[in-house]
């Protein structure tokens, strides 16, 4: 078990999880289950600090009713397992790279741009319902004007930033680069994936340059 070292808010329901590290070794866009004291419950979450830090966090929404309704109820000094790191979605950044992301999907973009010396993708696309859903904003904010496209679904929840059109971020794949040599990192909703993977595919893309990882549906 691992201790917990805090708690912290980072947008409407979207909580971000310190951990002491105790050593453990992973690479950005590795996942790790996180273990219930109850010994049996856990569920998957990508780590969003980078191995350069020297604490672990995990981004989570809270649901009601479960996992997260526990998580989000953690405290500092409380305990929490963290299993061995795994994945097989490994962006490196660079302007090779385009990465898209759902909600708490932004988590394994935010660990590698926490690095020391970060690498930036050619574009980092990052959807939320709302401006008050999307996590990170002003962390992430560095990365506007190279590249940095937020969408929201919902934007009649919050103002919009006038240079952004709304609309689902799937409304807008015609918007996306295309080039062969370009590899896509998707992560976040199960059918965004989808409709992404789709699209680049039918603009000819090689499915051996699009990777992606959901986390539900
Ligand atoms: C490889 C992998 C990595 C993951 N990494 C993360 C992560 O970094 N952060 C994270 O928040 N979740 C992540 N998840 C999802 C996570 O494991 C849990 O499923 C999620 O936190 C819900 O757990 P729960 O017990 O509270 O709700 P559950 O009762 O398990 O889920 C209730 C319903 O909520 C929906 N749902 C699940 N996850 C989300 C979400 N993130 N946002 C909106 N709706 C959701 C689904 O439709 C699900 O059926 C990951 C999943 C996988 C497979």
């Amino acid at each position: 078990m691992s201790r917990v070292l805090g708690l912290v808010p980072r947008s409407a329901n979207v909580f971000e999880l310190f951990v002491g590290r105790d050593g453990l070794l992973y690479q950005a866009g590795d996942c790790a289950l996180l273990i219930h004291t109850d010994g049996i419950t856990s569920r998957p979450y990508s780590f969003s600090s980078h191995p350069d830090q020297e604490q672990l966090s995990f981004l989570f929404r809270r649901l009601e009713n479960g996992f997260t309704a526990w998580l989000a109820q953690r405290k500092p000094g409380d305990e929490v397992g963290v299993g061995t790191p795994f994945t097989l979605f490994k962006p490196q950044g660079g302007p090779q790279e385009v990465w898209i992301a759902t909600g708490t999907g932004i988590a394994p973009f935010v660990s590698l741009l926490r690095a020391s010396r970060p690498c930036v993708p050619r574009e980092l696309w990052y959807g939320v319902r709302s401006p008050q859903e999307a996590a990170l904003q002003e962390e992430l904010r560095l990365q506007e004007g190279k590249g940095l496209r937020l969408w929201f679904s919902r934007p009649d929840t919050g103002a919009n930033p006038p240079h952004q059109p709304s609309g689902r971020l799937t409304e807008h794949l015609d918007q996306l680069p295309l080039e062969a040599d370009l590899e896509y990192y998707l992560c976040g909703n199960g059918s965004m994936i989808r409709q992404t993977t789709e699209y680049l595919k039918h603009q000819g893309i090689s499915p051996s340059r699009l990777h992606g990882e959901a986390f539900y549906g």
